[in-house]
């Protein structure tokens, strides 16, 4: 075929794999690393600058994982290399309160409408799950509705029926998770209205939230109708339970009110994390003075964390989301973005091709379909993920980096340069001809 390329080399990546096995479950510290879904070892990175990953074989990719999310700005961006540099001259950790808390704070509150009040946290895990008991303590119920597909971090309550890493792997939920837990968590499907209302009939004085991801974006890239999102809003309103966004993908991705200004929905509670931290590790959830006021100290909700509020990942923060308030950031990424998705929709028009690419913000999802519109978890055709494991090699054996699972979306950063896209747009052309 005129179009082959050799496969590249994973010798060294191999290599560390193999004595990564004798250190981690299946050699990794997080489960869709590991490959599983698709062909080869995983590869070792060993750097990154603006858009471009380099593994341990010395291969040269250009990424559209972005660290799943956080990578807003590329790698090695270096306004926020200095500011991290710069902390790293003063101290690592304190376990006390500094001033570079109260700068993020402010970039995160007084650039958006939806919070009045926030906590930091290290990951989006923690930020979910503090969210999860406030609600909980807040209104002195139990039960959490979620949704099929939607993935909200690894706590009890949430790892029923989650995102790509629980599919990728077959199973809907996990080990560990105690049946009583798993019993408070009440799991339904997108875009089902007469499921949220029997939920509701059901159990109308049990449910202390309902959670949604911003827009779900863990399972595929389910984007979800504003007349379902008002709906969810009027009806937890009326049964007196909270309304949580879970917008550890979506914030600052969709500008900085994420899916909230995204629906015009204003949300009790909305967890963040990704972005916020510049690729290092911070999650923060908020909400309005009154629901924040029930957190400890003040409050009967306790929640806290001996690295919470690092001061080196608030100013890797401070400088990422410096640069995301200039004027037109986000205008300019999603045009980016939009070109970059209409040529491969072109392209794959021409081709009559069975895949669509679904695309919001900077984030875009390829799903060999021929279903024009997703809502649900379960409207993915499993199989299809056949495709998406030989497109990833394709990709890969051309330079290009894609999340190791096809439930998984891709992300473009202010980082990628035109000619970053171009060559990349050639490769998926390539690489679905491949496929198909
Ligand atoms: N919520 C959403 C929507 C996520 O996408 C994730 C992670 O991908 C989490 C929560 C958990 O965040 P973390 O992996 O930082 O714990």
């Amino acid at each position: 075929m005129a179009n082959e390329v050799k496969d590249i080399s994973r010798e060294k990546s191999g290599q560390l794999f193999e004595e990564a096995k004798g250190y981690f479950p299946g050699g990794v510290n997080s489960p869709v690393r590991a490959f599983k879904s698709v062909y080869g070892t995983p590869l070792f990175i060993e750097r990154g600058d603006k858009a471009h990953l380099w593994d341990a074989d010395g291969n040269e990719f250009i990424d559209y994982c972005c660290s799943w999310g956080p990578l807003i700005l590329g790698h090695n961006n270096c306004e926020i290399r200095e500011a991290v540099a710069a902390q790293l001259d003063k101290g690592l950790s304190f376990g006390a309160p500094t001033a570079l808390e109260n700068k993020l704070a402010n970039l995160i509150i007084s650039n958006n409408r939806y919070l009045e009040k926030i906590r930091f946290v290290s990951s989006g895990t923690e930020a979910v799950m503090s969210a999860i008991r406030l609600a909980r303590g807040y209104t002195g119920r139990d039960k959490i509705v979620k949704f099929e597909g939607c993935y909200h971090g690894h706590s009890d309550s949430l790892l029923v029926k989650a995102g790509s890493g629980l599919v990728t792997f077959g199973e809907t939920s996990s080990a560990g998770v105690p049946k009583a837990f798993a019993e408070q968590t009440i799991v339904i499907a997108l875009n089902d209205y007469d499921a949220v209302k029997q939920v509701f009939a059901d159990f109308k004085d049990e449910i202390a939230a309902v959670i949604i991801e911003g827009v779900p974006a863990n399972n595929g890239l389910l984007i979800q109708e504003k007349a379902y999102v008002d709906f969810l809003r009027e009806i937890t309103k009326e049964n007196g339970s909270l309304l949580i966004f879970d917008e550890v993908i979506t914030g600052f991705r969709l500008g900085f009110e994420g899916a909230a200004r995204y629906y015009e929905v204003q949300p009790d509670i909305i967890t963040y994390g990704k972005i916020i931290g510049g690729g290092m590790p911070v999650g923060c959830y908020g909400a309005s003075n009154e629901l924040m006021s029930h957190i400890s100290p003040d409050g009967g909700v306790y929640q806290a964390g001996t690295l919470s509020g690092n001061p080196v990942a608030m100013a890797a923060g401070i400088a990422a989301l410096s640069i995301l308030a200039r004027k037109g950031f986000y205008e300019k990424l999603e045009q980016t973005t939009q070109q970059f998705v209409q040529q491969i929709k072109d392209y794959i028009a021409e081709k009559n091709y069975q895949v669509q690419l679904f695309t919001i913000g900077s984030i875009f999802w390829f799903a060999f379909t021929d279903k024009t519109s997703i809502r649900r978890a379960d409207e993915i055709v499993h199989e299809s993920m056949e495709h998406y494991k030989i497109m990833h090699r394709e990709l890969l054996n051309r330079g290009i980096y894609f999340g190791p699972s096809g439930y998984e979306v891709g992300f473009i950063s202010a980082a990628h340069t035109q000619e970053d896209l171009n060559s990349t747009i050639e490769a998926i052309k390539v690489s679905l001809d491949i496929v198909f």
